[in-house]
């Protein structure tokens, strides 16, 4: 991944999809990062995080893909859970697979792990078979993005490429704000994640700034 991550920390890549035209994107890069496991209250999911102080040979990213649902479903979130709820009940937690053999069908083992150039982060991971859990419509957007990746990081699409699930990302919460983010609420300000407005460092950063500066004008 270095030729990305030497130029841009953390890049946020956006595909269309070939085949269901579903807007799939790279999210939450780390280089030299770990995959880690994020605890909710009766499942996990995967999220990953870079250390300032320590370094491991690997570059870990997610790919989502966004989902809006149509008539007469309006379940999200209970949507979202179930297919975390899925991995964790066929991986008795988190699963990790090797690309190559999702591409061959077949689950991956922890000899076939071991057998590959890229050393997982999380060892706890169950080696399995994300097929069996995650619906068709992802496994074929994330393959191809990577793909597609890969003409920009040449190796990215490779056998060794570990694949862990699932990351899911509940983003329908949103609180009513103005362009200031003043909620309904006069001189109620809200930012960053929890408003439902921002799904990143970078982004609930800025809208701090955004609410601070309205802050101020009001209070000068
Ligand atoms: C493991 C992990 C890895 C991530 N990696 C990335 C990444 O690589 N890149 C990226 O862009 N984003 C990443 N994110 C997302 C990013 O962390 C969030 O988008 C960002 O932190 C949101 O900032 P925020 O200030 O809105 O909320 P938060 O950072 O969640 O801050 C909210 C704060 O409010 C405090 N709080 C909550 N309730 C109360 C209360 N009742 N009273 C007082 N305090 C309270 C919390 O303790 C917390 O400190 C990651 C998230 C996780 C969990």
């Amino acid at each position: 991944m270095r030729p990305l991550t030497d130029v841009m920390h953390e890049a946020k890549l956006l595909f269309y999809s070939k085949r269901f035209d579903d807007l799939v994107r790279t999210f939450c890069m780390n280089p030299y990062g770990v995959v880690v496991k994020e605890k909710h209250k009766d499942f996990c999911t995967v999220n990953g995080h870079s250390f300032s102080t320590k370094k491991s040979n690997n570059t870990n990213f997610a790919i989502l893909a966004s989902t809006t649902f149509t008539e007469p479903f309006h379940e999200p979130i209970a949507y979202g859970r179930y297919i975390a709820k899925l991995v964790n009940l066929l991986g008795e937690g988190i699963i990790v697979q090797r690309l190559g053999d999702l591409l061959q069908g077949r689950r991956s083992t922890a000899e076939r792990i071991k057998k590959g150039s890229v050393k997982p982060t999380l060892t706890d991971a169950t080696a399995g078979d994300l097929s069996f859990a995650i619906p068709f419509r992802y496994i074929s957007d994330i393959l191809e993005m990577l793909e597609a990746l890969d003409k920009i990081v040449p190796g990215v699409y490779s056998t060794s490429t570990l694949l862990y699930g699932a990351e899911v990302k509940f983003y329908s919460m949103r609180l009513k704000l103005t362009n200031n983010l003043e909620t309904e609420v006069k001189n109620l300000f809200a930012a960053g994640d929890g408003a439902g407005i921002t799904r990143g460092i970078i982004h609930a950063a800025v809208s701090g700034v955004v609410a601070a500066r309205e802050i101020l004008k009001r209070m000068s």
